[in-house]
């Protein structure tokens, strides 16, 4: 690499000459100073000394054969077996014509005949080989990845093809390795610990590949490709693999995805092999509960609608394909449920795919940071709308905006949630945030630390997806919430098994100690809510009372709950 940034910066290359005798140092010194610099040695041993220290910017050792201590045969010899010297190129000075072929042999890269005659001649010469070897390092050095020294992908996939080539017998699989939520990694603790991770990683992948008679390459940022013998046990590679991260990630084990093309060697298109492991291994961004995913034909149609999505992903926002529903929170507490609040739900009225919704595709968008661009459209409409509300009927409720795991990670996140809601001229009673409980689980002081920002400026935190993330009940205590919205599944199984009940009532016993309310969503019918009445829930949200509306659909249940208000006071 140093080679490259050199010829970049045409600095004087330097080459060394070794020769016992002074006069020919002097000589040959004369011939190539004004183009080169010039180290010199009197001795095969002093020569070593000067190449271990500069081995990484001499561009040429010029060696005579006979000298005391060391000769050049044997200096030869040392450096042929060090892989960080053996890459200078030797020009041997001699006048003997059996020791030009024997040198030649031991890898000299040509000789110039002593006495030195004509001085064109040696110049040219010299150049010549200098610039060979430098072509030759600049390759080499393309072949592997700066980072990781692991090939890169294009030299890869030609070395896959060698293998190929040498045995087409052997069954070999075709694998994807990516770390999850990487960029988040890199967020929270710099680009240098990032590295540290990758450098980790890549070391099990070598030492993985070269148990299995494989190759391995970096493709991107965070994923690799391995071209190994078929295995049978995807875990315990996927294991082998994570370990070599734990020291320095705590959760590595779940971190550690991987997709497999088995037998891939009977797809004659070799790239293609390892689009289909990538496929497979990206199936896996959806699911926070399985690590190892084999490719098949489902899967490839799967993918390509969501990569559809994404590149349609700036038109749509540009065109405002986006379109918001709102779905009412009924207040249970009382005799007469009413409008409480609202949950902002996007929707993609795609051009040709009609509508979408989205919630397949949030952990594409997570993953290549789209939705925070989605998120902050989001924000924006649902606050000029509650605007548009409080100037037509002079009254709105709060609606409730989701907030992904990304935002959260975004430092200049509390900044711009106030900077959209000043503008719509709404205030921060009039939003509500929503934040799943894995992104507690996650980084539970980042969240902590931004939920609690956003709570001191006036807005209520909800707990998404609450019982699916793990929080142990000593962090519940401590975290900044308003809201404990329970997660869909609850109530899924309300009727099949009696622990559900059971567990509702618990969350409401653990809400009202921390002094917030709890939310219940995907109630659907009258059983369903009958039972939950009693519970002590004060929020339900669900197709029992609608499914999610468009704007104009809610500005209907504002004006009920306007006149449930005048009702009330009358
Ligand atoms: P979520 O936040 O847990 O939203 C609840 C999902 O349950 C919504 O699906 C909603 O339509 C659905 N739902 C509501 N009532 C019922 C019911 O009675 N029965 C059943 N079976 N389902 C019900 P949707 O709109 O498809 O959204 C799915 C997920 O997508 C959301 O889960 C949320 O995590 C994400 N999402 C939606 N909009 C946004 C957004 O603007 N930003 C972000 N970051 N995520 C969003
Ligand atoms: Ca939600
Ligand atoms: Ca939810």
């Amino acid at each position: 690499m140093e080679r490259i940034i050199e010829n970049r910066l045409q600095l004087k290359k330097r080459v060394l000459v070794v020769d016992d005798e002074f006069i020919n140092r002097r000589l040959l010194e004369k011939i190539i100073s004004e183009k080169y610099e010039v180290l010199q040695a009197s001795d095969g041993a002093e020569a070593l000394e000067i190449i271990k220290e500069n081995r990484n910017t001499l561009s040429l050792i010029l060696l005579d054969l006979l000298m005391p201590k060391l000769n050049g045969y044997e200096l030869m010899e040392i450096l042929k077996e060090d892989e960080t010297m053996n890459r200078i190129p030797i020009i041997v000075l001699t006048s003997e014509k059996e020791a030009e072929v024997e040198t030649l042999n031991m890898g000299a890269a040509d000789f110039i005949q002593k006495p030195y005659d004509v001085p064109e001649v040696i110049l040219a010469r010299i150049n010549r080989i200098i610039r060979l070897y430098d072509s030759i390092n600049i390759l080499n050095a393309t072949q592997t990845d700066q980072l990781t020294g692991l090939f890169n992908k294009d030299y890869f996939i030609e070395y896959v093809g060698v293998i190929d080539k040498y045995y087409p017998e052997r069954a070999m699989d075709a694998v994807a390795v990516n770390i999850s939520r990487f960029h988040i990694l890199n967020e929270m603790n710099g680009r240098a610990f990032g590295n540290e991770v990758l450098k980790a990683l890549s070391d099990a992948i070598r030492n993985c590949v070269s148990e299995r008679q494989g190759i391995a390459c970096r493709n991107s940022a965070d994923r690799f490709y391995l071209y190994i013998t078929h295995v049978d046990d995807a875990e315990a590679l996927r294991h082998s693999l994570a370990a070599g991260i734990s020291s320095l990630v705590k959760d590595a084990d779940s971190r550690i995805n991987i997709g497999i093309y088995p037998n891939a060697q009977t797809n004659p298109d070799a790239p293609k092999r390892f689009d289909c492991a990538l496929l497979a291994c990206n199936s896996l961004r959806s699911d926070y509960k399985s690590f190892v995913a084999f490719y098949d034909a489902e899967m490839y149609k799967k993918e390509t609608f969501a990569e559809r999505l994404v590149s349609d992903f700036d038109e749509a926002i540009r065109e405002k394909q986006f379109i918001i529903h709102y779905q009412p929170k009924f207040d249970v507490t009382g005799d007469t449920p009413y409008l409480a609040s609202a949950e902002a739900l996007v929707r993609w009225k795609h051009p040709e795919l009609g509508m979408i919704s989205l919630g397949l595709f949030i952990p594409f968008f997570e993953e290549n940071g789209l939705i925070q661009r989605l998120d902050r459209y989001v924000w924006q409409e649902v606050s000029n709308q509650i605007a548009c509300w409080k100037k037509k009927y002079g009254f709105s409720v709060p609606v409730s905006v989701n907030v992904s795991r990304v935002d959260i990670m975004n430092p200049g996140l509390v900044k711009e949630i106030e900077g959209i809601v000043e503008e719509a001229g709404i205030t921060p009673n009039d939003l509500y945030l929503e934040i799943t409980e894995s992104a507690y689980a996650e980084d539970s002081d980042r969240v902590v630390e931004a939920a609690g920002k956003l709570r001191s400026l006036g807005y209520k935190i909800e707990m998404d997806d609450f019982g699916t993330g793990y929080s142990s009940l000593n962090t519940l205590a401590v975290l900044p919430i308003d809201v404990l919205k329970l997660d869909i599944d609850f109530i899924k199984h309300l009727h099949t098994s009696p622990k559900s009940l059971r567990l509702i009532e618990l969350v409401v016993d653990i809400a009202r100690f921390l002094g917030a309310s709890v939310v219940v969503e995907g109630v659907e019918n009258s059983e369903q809510y009958n039972t939950l009445k009693n519970t002590g829930v004060n929020i339900i949200q669900g197709y029992y009372f609608s499914v999610p509306v468009d704007s104009e659909g809610f500005a209907d249940f504002i004006l009920e709950r306007i006149a449930y208000d005048n009702r009330q006071k009358a």
